[in-house]
């Protein structure tokens, strides 16, 4: 049973749970083995998943549509639309193949995948009227820094931006300088991509890694739990974790009612320290 910890406000949309699960790369996971993954998410409280017609040119879409056929109304589903399809008609277009592949009739919330080069007021004139068309639910950026959420709040007025998916893990926390404030002051959810790295999670061999055991061995957790327990220190963070085998998925599902203490988070600070630089840096 997940605590209630584990649900918070998702920008304008009602509470959400705080750890969902990525799905990058799985058209090169093993199928069944995803997609029972996926599952064992759905029966663990890990309901937003996200995808993008990127990830596997849409094979990741279609496997995300098996994984959650007969389940949709289990799920918070998120999907983005590439920069090159994001004008106006292009985004519209790309919606509906999105749809077709994960074989539902809505998104629970479409993404900008990355600033591009077509017009921003074209991309959310779109995205506003898949809402209007009950297509999506709401709509909301990926790897915008703080210049590019001001113009889209600009052109879209408040209310509207859902949340900013970004790179936020252990070594890569410069969001915390302006990006999470600002979100936080305007309502919108900060979904932390890569949390674990992209699999370049800090090895217990060296010293840094050692403190995230040490902690986790204090409190009957693992590294990666304390991992994405620091993440969420703050409320206005969410992460999607991937996993593509079961037994990752239960364990980081099990993260959900960690809440370090403040001893433990000047731990990780102090071993993880975050950057000077506030750029927003990508995948
Ligand atoms: P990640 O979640 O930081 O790491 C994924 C890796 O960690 C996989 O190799 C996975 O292995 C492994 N893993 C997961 N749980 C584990 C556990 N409990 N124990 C050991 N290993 C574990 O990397 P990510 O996939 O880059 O990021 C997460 C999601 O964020 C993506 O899948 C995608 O949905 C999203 N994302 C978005 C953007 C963007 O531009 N918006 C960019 C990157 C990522 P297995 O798969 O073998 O279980």
């Amino acid at each position: 049973m997940l605590g209630h910890m584990h649900r918070r406000a998702f920008g304008h949309m009602g509470e959400v749970p705080a750890i969902g699960q990525g799905t990058w790369k799985m058209e090169r996971d093993d199928r069944d083995e995803a997609i029972a993954a996926l599952r064992r998410g759905l029966g663990l409280g890990l309901a937003h998943i996200d995808t993008a017609e990127l990830y596997g040119a849409g094979d990741v879409e279609g496997l995300v549509g098996e994984a959650i056929a007969g389940r949709r109304d289990e799920v918070f589903l998120v999907s983005k639309v590439v920069p090159e399809h994001a004008t106006y008609e292009g985004t519209l277009r790309a919606c509906d193949k999105s749809l077709r592949r994960l074989r539902t009739d809505r998104l629970d919330c479409y993404l900008l995948h990355w600033p591009g080069s077509h017009a921003l007021v074209d991309t959310i004139r779109a995205f506003e009227q898949l809402r209007r068309d009950e297509k999506i639910r709401s709509w909301g950026v990926s790897n915008f820094d703080v210049a590019e959420l001001d113009a889209a709040l600009e052109i879209s007025g408040p209310g509207r931006i859902a949340c900013n998916q970004v790179l936020y893990h252990l070594d890569e926390r410069g969001v915390e300088r302006a990006l999470l404030p600002w979100c936080a002051n305007h309502g919108v959810a900060l979904v932390a991509y890569s949390p674990f790295g992209a699999g370049n999670f800090p090895s217990e061999r060296t010293a840094r890694g050692r403190v995230l055991s040490e902690v986790a061995r204090s409190r009957g957790a693992t590294p990666r739990q304390v991992a994405l327990a620091f993440l969420l220190r703050h409320p206005s963070v969410f992460t999607i974790p991937k996993a593509a085998r079961v037994a990752h998925i239960e364990e980081n599902a099990g993260a959900a009612d960690l809440v370090l203490t403040g001893d433990e988070i000047r731990r990780i600070d102090t071993e993880f320290p975050r950057s000077d630089s506030d750029s927003l840096r990508m995948i």
